[in-house]
């Protein structure tokens, strides 16, 4: 089953205002509006038919002129005693992203979701990035992931990621737009500072989004210290090197009150020698140039931060290899003394493909899912 494009009116991604204005452009009073929104976000039911309190007579109605359904699950894969599972979701023009749910012992509900389909920015030890771009995501395909989720698990989601496939902020309207329908009350209701957008460093819409002045997370994507390696890794650092970014990100902590998550990709040999991990602590540790906003002490800047280490998972055809614990420890350790507050991320799902960085629609494309080589 492919769920029903272009012709129809796709609800899911739409506001309460638009849901409203939908409602009276059929004849109907607006508050229909906000009785759809509660079935299509809140109760997850995949159709009209279900929206027990809307006429008898308009359900057939809204089946003919709008679709309720953005993504459809085509398969799933399950790691960690069926903690992790890995949903493969096939869009209305037949292309498929990949979402990865994730159940916690302390009760944390988390779910990493997509909003490209591919993408383009080409980093050299990310499973996306290998195929290139083939479409931004709408708000309610991005929504659509978390919402069949819901569904499928019949668990309340508490945390949303934008850490699958794509780039969010290269999509930004659309995940804005998702960002909001989350965590708006009539929507998903999911609390803005359980919300983590992640970025690879687009600094116009890092500045806008600070603009924005909402508190959610947002996870930088660093994985070097120096433009020299960071362009060779991360391509769109010859756009926005280093200082730049290192700028908005600054301007975004000062704007908004909430610190920086930067993630870091260990990958042994290439950017996890210890050297870089001193420079990386002194880059961090580093005093903006002045101004009024300029932390006070190099203490204090390098609260501004938290630096995520991620191991490298491996990826079927990349040559990369995954550093052990004394090396990333050994790469942890200057950080640290730099105040800098420091951990290494626990993958979740690395063999069935799930973890950060092995999203590719493995199961679309015929790749066989790698078990973890580390
Ligand atoms: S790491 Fe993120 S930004 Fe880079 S290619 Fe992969 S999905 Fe795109």
């Amino acid at each position: 089953m492919t769920p029903r494009a272009g012709t129809t009116t796709e609800i899911k991604g739409m506001t309460l205002e638009e849901l409203e204005a939908f409602a009276r452009g059929l004849g109907e009073p607006g508050y229909r509006g906000r009785q759809i929104a509660h079935w299509a976000y809140q109760r997850s039911v995949p159709s009209f038919a279900e929206m027990s309190d809307l006429p008898a007579a308009l359900r057939p109605r809204l089946e003919a002129v709008a679709h309720l359904t953005s993504v459809v699950p085509v398969t799933d894969v399950r790691a960690d005693n069926g903690e992790t599972i890995k949903y493969l979701f096939r869009l209305a023009d037949g292309a498929t992203v990949e979402t990865v749910f994730m159940r916690y012992e302390d009760g944390r509900r988390s779910v990493c979701i997509s909003t490209q389909v591919g993408c383009g920015m080409g980093c050299t030890f990310c499973a996306t990035g290998l195929a290139g771009l083939t479409r931004n995501l709408t708000a309610g395909e991005i929504v659509d992931q978390v919402v069949q989720v819901h569904r499928l698990t019949g668990e309340r989601m508490t945390n949303v990621v934008f850490m699958g496939m794509g780039e969010p902020l290269a999509n930004y309207t659309a995940t804005l737009k998702a960002v909001r329908l989350l965590n708006a009350p009539y929507g998903l209701g999911i609390g803005m500072r359980h919300l983590t957008v992640s970025t690879v460093g687009l600094v116009p819409q890092i500045l806008n989004l600070a603009d924005e002045k909402l508190q959610l997370t947002l996870a930088v994507s660093l994985h070097a210290p120096t433009d020299q390696l960071r362009s060779e890794l991360v391509p769109i650092n010859r756009r926005w090197p280093i200082a730049e970014l290192l700028g908005a990100c600054r301007a975004y902590a000062t704007t908004t009150g909430r610190r920086i998550s930067f993630e870091y990709v260990l990958m042994e040999g290439v950017n996890d020698r210890p050297e870089l991990g001193v420079k990386l602590g002194e880059l961090l540790a580093e005093r903006p140039a002045g101004g009024a906003d300029a932390p006070r002490s190099r203490r204090e800047e390098g609260s501004l931060w938290h630096v995520n280490l991620i191991p490298w998972n491996p990826v079927y055809g990349l040559q990369y290899r995954r550093p052990g614990m004394q090396r990333v420890e050994a790469f942890a350790a200057p950080l640290r003394r730099q105040g800098i507050s420091t951990t290494v991320r626990v993958e979740r799902g690395v063999e069935i493909d799930a973890a950060c960085g092995q999203l590719r629609r493995t199961h679309a494309v015929g790749i066989r899912v790698t078990p973890s080589s580390t």
